[in-house]
């Protein structure tokens, strides 16, 4: 593994094409692996930059994931191109279909309640043969009762939306007390469970989901700087390494 890193101002992604990528996560699900996937976009990136301990959590995860076409265009700036972007949605969605027909044992933590109940409904609805094992909101005050369920009940899968960094911390603390894939899905659930709408296909296609989000959330404005000044700090990095 992490033959092929692309180092983005002190992120190293992994460089995988989609399908090599679900090989490997399948692999796992089948040898009952311990790995942790995170998909930083420019903001982690940034947010990483700034925060020794959450850079060294990301940088030893087992997988490493472009999410955002900002990962890939910085790539190709540094001159160093990535195969492509590989989103946490879609991971989710790769995840949630083969524990399905894998019929696997999947948690879920974090989001509002409802967020949470409409997504364990979606699942038992859609994804019938998965033993969905437990579910809890991502506002507990105690990480020990919640760990404690999840090590009781032994989920393959462990899906966790606390938000960055927060779900980065937790998976990294707790990951070894129960073998699983651990992935940290940020607002997924908000999507998957219907709350909140995925940007149409032609945003997708154009690679405008940023716009989208931000046209339904304009209060993502200020986090949404984060990419131009990603961008600038790139071609800045660019620069030096001509020099
Ligand atoms: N969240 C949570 N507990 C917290 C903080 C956040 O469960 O203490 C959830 C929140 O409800 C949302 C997700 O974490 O579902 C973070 O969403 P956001 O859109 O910020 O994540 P992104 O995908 O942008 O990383």
């Amino acid at each position: 593994m992490h033959k092929n890193r692309v180092n983005i101002l002190g992120t190293e992604f992994d460089n995988y094409t989609e399908k090599q990528f679900h090989k490997y996560l399948s692999d796992d699900m089948d040898g009952r692996s311990n790995r942790f996937i995170v998909t930083p976009n420019p903001e982690i990136v940034l947010s990483a930059r700034e925060n020794q301990e959450f850079s060294s959590i990301i940088n030893s995860a087992d997988y490493v994931i472009p999410d955002g076409i900002g990962i890939i265009k910085g790539a190709k700036t540094l001159g160093t191109p990535m195969h492509e972007r590989i989103t946490g949605f879609d991971t989710l969605m790769f995840l949630i279909k083969a524990a399905n027909r894998k019929q696997l044992k999947v948690y879920l933590l974090g989001a509002k309640p409802e967020v949470i109940e409409a997504s364990a409904k979606r699942i038992e609805r859609d994804f019938p043969e998965i033993d969905l094992v437990g579910y809890h909101d991502g506002y507990f005050k105690n990480d020990q009762e919640i760990v404690d369920d999840i090590v009781a009940k032994k989920p393959n899968i462990v899906l966790v939306a606390l938000g960055s960094p927060k779900q980065e911390f937790f998976i990294d603390k707790y990951r070894y007390q129960n073998d699983a894939i651990w992935i940290g899905v940020g607002g997924s659930f908000d999507v998957f469970s219907g709350t909140k709408k995925r940007a149409p296909k032609i945003f997708q296609k154009l690679s405008l989901e940023w716009l989208y989000r931000l046209l339904k959330e304009p209060t993502r404005f200020g986090r949404m700087l984060a990419i131009p000044k990603y961008m600038r700090l790139v071609k800045a990095e660019k620069k030096n390494s001509e020099k």
